[in-house]
């Protein structure tokens, strides 16, 4: 009796190798292509790391015309919840990473070199496991979960590495017959690899990222198929990345110590190994601390929730290309109004200890991002978020477009288009002086500043709708009327007048344009306050003004 028998025995039923190599060739494409994947567990949650190595892999593959899939590691059965594969796949839509090939729903997949999703692969990983059983490189384990915990702590009263390796590892000296009578018996089993590494001796790799890095050798006899059928992750990496073709993996760093078992993995299925890029987690400064965004503490950490705040999709994927390449911000610079697409994103560029994510970095691109779209564009976004999140804007936007576009369109579409919306939920606080039924909703206390006198105040305001305001003025006129009026106060009208004669003057024009802001909208800052005034019209501002007077 020898392996290939012991081979037969556990895999009865698995095909040969030769027939998924033939059936999953080289990819045809173009030289330097980069193929590469994204390879979520369907858990649930996803983090915006998640997303930022979706960027990356999305990018590269798209910057050398190669190709971008998505597979899905569902071998940790406990682990799974419902709909879990399409949250992952809408929120990569959804940030503008669509995959090229890979899982589009929770059932149905696109590509040809499927299927796309480990736990229909178990006929595949049999295969390749039933390959390395017939080699002598891997074999059936017995040992039971309280041998093993047996074995770990005899290791830890001795102080020595733990692990099923060596004189450790007590089914890999078994015989072939002894393996095959034992199974033939009924006993369990799981199957290993057997390693042919010894931790005095030293592997090389070159990280993409990380640079190059040596680790002693893996001698663990590592699980390859667990007591389900299902493969443990390192098996499926290497099977899946070596039939996907896969040509860069790009992965989150803390698989880096895992190097030395994959490319042994690697070498002794007879693959070629991948290029490797391990990306340092996104980290967060908290008080002064550098640590991980984490998933229990940080609500920023959950993609959900920059969708629920409304942060644009293009702001977070161009902060996100802004923490990937230091070199962005200075591209950016030269290149304002390209888009991101056009940048050229370097993976050996990216930070080996990690990213800091800057929430008021962000929302800053976002308020960029925001001032350039159209008032059309800021109007059907914030809908599409409202719909969602907020119903009262909804309703509000949905009741009247036309008003809406005036609106939105104060100072915008000009060389220095406003940049108060970082996100769509601020949009209800920035409009809301624009809409009554909000207005009047707003109880705050609001200051006058400089003029805060009320018989003052009194004045400015009837004096202004009564002598100085008309509908018909330009922008130019309606300014200097506001002058007139503030000389006919005894206020200077000139704010540099004022600064030339500062014992003369209580107040300047500017303050007095600050009082009809005010009573207008209950803020000393707004966008333009002529554009503000028209779309309000000479009825709502008497009556703004009237409410004003009786605050
Ligand atoms: N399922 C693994 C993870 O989520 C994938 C790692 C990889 O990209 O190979 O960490």
């Amino acid at each position: 009796m020898d392996y290939k028998d012991l081979a037969n025995l556990i895999f009865p039923d698995a095909k040969d190798i030769k027939y998924y190599e033939e059936k999953y060739p080289e990819r045809n494409l173009k030289e330097g292509a980069i193929v590469t994947r994204i390879a979520p567990s369907p858990t649930g949650f996803i983090h915006i790391g998640g997303l930022y190595q979706g960027l990356i892999a999305k990018k590269l593959a798209k910057q050398t015309e190669g190709v971008f899939f998505i597979r899905i590691e569902d071998t940790d059965q406990k682990r799974l919840v419902e709909n879990g594969v399409m949250e992952i796949v809408e929120s990569l839509n959804n940030f503008g990473f669509e995959p090229d090939e890979g899982m589009v729903t929770e059932t149905e997949s696109k590509g040809e070199y499927g299927p796309y999703r480990q736990s229909l692969r178990k006929d595949i990983y049999q295969s390749y496991a039933k390959y390395l059983i017939e080699q002598g490189k891997a074999y059936p384990c017995f040992c039971s979960t309280e041998e093993i915990e047996e074995i770990r702590q005899k290791q830890e009263a001795a102080k020595i590495r733990p692990g099923y390796y060596g004189v450790w590892a007590k089914c890999r000296n078994l015989t072939v017959e002894e393996m095959i009578e034992r199974i033939k018996n009924g006993e369990n089993y799981i199957v290993r690899f057997k390693s042919p590494g010894r931790e005095d001796r030293k592997i090389k790799h070159h990280d993409l990222i990380k640079g190059n890095v040596d680790f002693p050798e893996n001698d663990q006899d590592i699980v390859i198929i667990k007591a389900d059928g299902l493969p443990t992750y390192h098996f499926a990496h290497a099977v899946d990345d070596h039939l996907m073709r896969t040509t860069h993996v790009i992965r989150g760093d803390e698989w880096l110590s895992s190097m030395p078992v994959h490319l042994q993995l690697f070498h002794e299925l007879g693959f070629k190994a991948p290029k490797y890029a391990h990306i340092a987690p996104i980290m967060k400064n908290d008080n002064g601390n550098k640590r991980k965004l984490s998933k229990r503490k940080d609500p920023e950490a959950a993609v959900s929730y920059y969708v629920e705040m409304g942060i644009p999709k293009e702001a977070v994927s161009e902060y996100l290309l802004n923490i990937a390449n230091s070199n962005f911000e200075n591209w950016r610079r030269a290149n304002k109004d390209t888009s991101i697409d056009d940048f050229e994103l370097q993976i050996n560029k990216m930070s080996v200890s990690g990213a800091l994510f800057d929430m008021v970095k962000l929302l800053d691109v976002g308020k960029t991002v925001i001032s350039k779209y159209t008032a059309e564009e800021v109007y059907n976004k914030s809908k599409d978020w409202a719909k969602t999140f907020d119903e009262e804007l909804y309703s509000i936007l949905d009741k009247d477009k036309e008003y809406a576009l005036k609106v939105f369109g104060i100072e915008r579409g000009n060389k220095k288009p406003r940049k108060d919306i970082a996100k769509w939920s601020d949009v209800k606080e920035n409009i809301e002086y624009m809409y009554d039924e909000l207005f009047e909703k707003n109880k705050q206390d609001y200051e006058y500043q400089v003029i805060s006198d009320k018989k003052e105040i009194e004045k400015i305001l009837d004096l202004y709708i009564n002598k100085y305001y008309d509908e018909n003025d330009d922008k130019q006129t309606w300014f200097d009327k506001i002058k007139e009026l503030s000389g006919e106060m005894g206020f200077a009208k000139e704010v540099k007048e004022f600064k030339e004669n500062p014992g003369k003057y209580k107040a300047h024009v500017g303050d007095v344009s600050t009082v009809l802001r005010v009573a207008l909208t209950k803020r000393t800052n707004t966008p333009d306050m002529y554009e503000i005034m028209k779309i309000l019209g000479k009825d709502r501002i008497q009556k703004r003004f009237e409410q004003a007077k009786n605050n």
